[in-house]
């Protein structure tokens, strides 16, 4: 009698399998909110991109300041650009961002920190423990 609870067990241990990898949280692409004040753009939401990147602010902010070619700064919250930037490239570049300095190069996974050793920056992925090295900005 024993054996067909356990075949029942086992079965709905295995209808329960699929679903739950397919639930796997998948990384989301944060969304920029900018707008554009006189000769300036703002970042409105900077440093919850930051925290969803889990990324140090001037990392970030020293990427698109050379990658816009624009000087900028931090205000509180918000990153400040001094120039008109549209909003997609702003979210095009962070793209690049996430892509070189954010998901491991190895499994894909956004569960990685960014380090430096002997002047060389390596990005090391907690999930997989896989340590490549990122472009220095
Ligand atoms: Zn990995």
């Amino acid at each position: 009698m024993g054996s067909e609870n356990y075949e029942k067990m086992l079965k709905s241990a295995m209808e329960k399998l699929p679903k739950k990898n397919a639930e796997k949280k998948r990384f989301e692409m944060p969304r920029i909110v900018s707008f554009i004040q006189g000769n300036k753009t703002i970042i409105k939401n900077f440093s919850e991109i930051l925290s969803a990147l889990r990324r140090d602010k001037r990392h970030l902010s020293k990427f698109l300041f050379k990658q816009l070619a624009t000087p900028g700064n931090v205000e509180g919250d918000m990153l400040v650009l001094q120039r008109k930037v549209q909003s997609s490239l702003l979210q095009k570049k962070l793209g690049d961002y996430i892509k070189e300095y954010v998901l491991c190069k190895v499994c894909g996974e956004p569960d990685t920190i960014v380090m430096k050793e002997d002047r060389i920056t390596f990005m090391k992925c907690e999930a997989c423990g896989a340590r490549s090295p990122v472009m220095e900005i």
